[in-house]
């Protein structure tokens, strides 16, 4: 886990997080709840699967136009953040 709220990067309205580490987490093998994923996946597929049918078509959003948002909100309603 990275915590990068240091105002370092100047990367405005993001939380915390910046863009790359959205990246990194979607490029790993393991999910925010600790379990395997697969690479290039939001979550593992139990967490996916419990997630809200909307919620599951925002995380297919592109990097930059909304999936930020969309894994927040997901990562919020699995209750990992
Ligand atoms: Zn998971």
């Amino acid at each position: 886990m990275r915590d990068a709220v240091n105002g370092r990067r100047g990367n405005a309205g993001q939380r915390g997080k910046d863009q790359r580490w959205y990246m990194e987490q979607y490029k790993s093998d393991e999910c925010l709840c600790g379990r395997p994923k697969a690479r290039r996946y939001a979550f593992c597929f139990r967490c996916y699967a419990s997630l809200p049918r909307d919620m599951q078509r925002a995380l297919w959003r592109r990097f930059g136009q909304g999936y930020e948002e969309a894994y927040d909100a997901a990562a919020v309603y699995l209750g990992s953040l």
